[in-house]
């Protein structure tokens, strides 16, 4: 009898700021179990139901196991090899090329090759870039616009979770839910209390997080850019501000002080439906706690109409008290741990008008037919990009569709010619980086069935269309290991990472610009921005109405009176396994699309809990069941969003423009969560 074997990994789900270690022991007769890793240096053991049931992925009875094409466009799918499949991708690929039309054929890909931080970085792009077609990833829907206002600021760091808790008198979870979204934040926010630190949660709804806080401020939906500018307005009033930071290390401050004159706390209240008592106790938290942290990571800020103004306010907010440069302060972020991004190819890219990685740019190049071929890497466009019956018959207009992924999902379903199956993360050998550190990935299983690495197929792919150098390496080690030499990575090794499962940590200053040199034109922490202006954005965090508001857009709201609010819980990862449909255990936990509503909306409508009724506005409709609570606030509702559901009803309108995008390589998300419905029950 031989001997069970140990190995480590991270877990495959793209949480971030965090991404949990696992541990996997291969008993002798083939089984695999699944542990969280205790040597981890942030999960310290622990996995959230998601990680748990994760070994229900590998050996999962519907994941794709051989290369299938459609049969018929409306039929189902036979199956194929993957040389025909490859040579029928190639000649359409080519005949694009041939034509002088190298856009026409695009590659999205999302968190499904994201989990394999090479994959993301550098392998996938380097394809798009030497053969010669549009890239877009799955960063647009998911965080982009919070990238421009970091960028205007010119404040980019990262500060570690763990840390942070530990050192921070106040943790504001700003839009946040990390114990729902990244179960893991958990025990970390809980050591700020242990620390006799103060947790605060801003957010409409009555969140996970918000229960653990000591304080919960519930401002209307949208209206964050008053409150962070209110708060402003008292720290300035009061002369309570970091007054050397902002006349050393700051640009524009004139002017900000200027603009935030108009925002008057007072009318604060009213705009953002919460009282002036609340508005003068979040400008109290930042006078009288030292450091006071912001979790922001990334995600719901950017889907609004004024996500980057929101950002940006919030990030003013922070350089005006004091909390930049200094540990258990700043913003927590993800991670920016960056690669040997040489190895990209960015440089031998063929010219072409590539539409850009913005969705008002996808949507103008998918409407005008400027795409006709469309590879989706480990993404599913059709759950996750909004206003999805404009995108499907955006996605019936295209020559081809080719989906690579584990499972079927709904673009696959309804949009595929040839569905690619993949190899899932025990099946190849990556790493992760996350928060300071950089973790391997081992390879555990061999691959079932015909189920190809993406850097394999691309290859191929690449070979058929003249380049042959995509993949020079020998062997996917060595390529790891050129993608490591980089000062951030410290030119680490796949075999030093195979030493230690706890990491190795990255080369990054422990607490960001703590130099007080900004990544900014001026290079100082930017209220004012001058780019901003140039590319036609405020120079200053301002508020701008949303496009559909309970209150600001009444005669819309007299036809569809309910605030959409996109959400995420515990139970899912996005859309990810067919919207988690495949894994036995998350099914039960969520089987079907719960649309949450105010008791007194689910009342008006005669609704009770656990019916069924139909979400709708003028783009389109979805059937979702009803759960009446108090967690979402009057004239709102909320879904989850690894539904379709949700985006057979937002708007594709996205605020940051594509030049924007063109000139910061950010920007772009679509407004989701300005968006107003309504709701009928089905008839009983
Ligand atoms: S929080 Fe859960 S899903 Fe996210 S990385 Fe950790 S174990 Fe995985």
């Amino acid at each position: 009898m031989g001997q069970n074997k140990i190995s480590y990994t991270t877990c495959p789900y793209n949480c971030w700021p965090i991404n949990c270690g696992q541990q996997v022991i291969r008993y002798d007769d083939g089984r695999i179990e699944i542990t969280g890793n205790r040597h981890h240096d942030f999960s310290k053991g622990r996995l959230c139901v998601k990680g748990q049931c994760s070994h229900e992925i590998a050996a999962n009875k519907d994941r794709h196991l051989t290369p299938l094409r459609r049969d018929g466009r409306q039929g189902g799918f036979k199956e194929t090899t993957w040389d025909e499949a490859l040579d029928e991708i190639a000649e359409k690929i080519s005949a694009n090329i041939k034509k002088g039309e190298r856009e026409a054929t695009a590659l999205y890909h999302s968190h499904g090759n994201i989990v394999q931080r090479i994959n993301w970085k550098v392998l996938t792009p380097r394809f798009a870039n030497l053969v010669g077609i549009t890239l877009w990833d799955g960063n647009f829907p998911c965080w982009y616009d919070v990238g421009v206002a970091q960028q205007l600021t010119g404040y980019w760091g990262l500060h570690d979770p763990a840390q942070t808790c530990e050192k921070t008198a106040a943790l504001i979870n700003w839009a946040q839910d990390p114990c729902a979204s990244q179960a893991n934040m958990t025990p970390y926010i809980l050591k700020v209390r242990e620390n006799k630190g103060l947790v605060i949660t801003i957010d409409p709804r009555v969140t996970q997080t918000a229960a653990i806080s000591d304080i919960h401020l519930r401002p209307k939906l949208g209206t964050d850019v008053w409150l962070a500018n209110a708060a402003a307005h008292i720290l300035i009033k009061e002369g309570a501000y970091d007054q050397e930071f902002v006349n050393k290390y700051s640009h524009g401050f004139n002017e900000y002080k200027n603009h935030i004159e108009a925002f008057a706390p007072a009318e604060a209240a009213k705009v953002c439906e919460i009282s002036l008592k609340e508005i003068e106790e979040l400008a109290a938290i930042f006078v009288k706690n030292k450091p006071v942290s912001t979790n922001l990571t990334r995600g719901a800020l950017g889907k609004h109409l004024n996500g980057i103004q929101m950002v940006r306010a919030i990030l003013c907010l922070i350089g005006l008290s004091g909390n930049v440069g200094v540990e258990g302060g700043g913003a927590i972020w993800g991670e920016t741990i960056e690669f040997n991004l040489d190895l990209c190819g960015k440089d031998k890219r063929p010219a072409a008008d590539y539409p850009v990685n913005n969705f008002a740019a996808i949507d103008k190049a998918l409407e005008e037919g400027k795409i006709n071929t469309l590879l989706v890497v480990g993404g599913n466009p059709l759950s996750q990009w909004p206003n999805l019956p404009r995108l499907r018959r955006q996605l019936r207009q295209l020559d081809m569709v080719v989906v690579y992924d584990l499972f079927m999902n709904h673009t696959a379903r309804e949009a595929a010619d040839f569905i690619l199956p993949a190899t899932c993360w025990l099946e190849e050998l990556g790493l992760r980086t996350s928060n300071r550190r950089i973790y391997i990935m081992e390879k555990i299983l061999e691959p079932p069935g015909q189920c190809r690495e993406a850097s394999m197929w691309m290859n191929d792919l690449a070979k058929r269309l003249g380049v042959n150098d995509y993949f020079y390496w020998d062997n996917k080690e060595e390529c790891l290991d050129d993608c490591l030499r980089s000062k951030a990575c410290r030119r680490a090794t796949i075999k030093e990472l195979m030493k230690h499962p706890e990491g190795i940590e990255a080369d990054l200053p422990e607490a960001p610009y703590s130099d007080y040199v900004f990544d900014s034109p001026s290079k100082k922490f930017e209220f004012y921005s001058t780019s901003a202006k140039e590319m036609g954005l405020p120079a200053l965090p301002t508020y701008e109405a949303p496009l559909e508001s309970i209150t600001d857009t009444p005669g819309l709201a007299e036809k569809y009176p309910l605030q959409l609010i996109s959400s995420r819980r515990n139970t899912h990862f996005h859309s990810f396994h067919d919207s988690h449909q495949v894994i036995q255990t998350l099914r039960s936990l969520e089987p079907e699309p719960i649309l949450y509503i105010h008791p007194q909306d689910a009342a008006a409508r005669g609704l009770d809990d656990g019916d069924y009724a139909i979400m709708f506005n003028e783009r389109g409709k979805g059937r979702i069941k009803v759960e009446i609570t108090t967690e979402v606030p009057p004239r709102h509702v909320s879904l989850n969003d690894c539904w379709p559901q949700l985006n057979e009803v937002t708007s594709s309108y996205t605020p940051c423009p594509p030049n924007v995008t063109a000139k910061l390589g950010m920007g772009g998300q679509p407004a989701y969560q300005n968006v107003l419905v309504e709701i009928k029950g089905e008839q009983k």
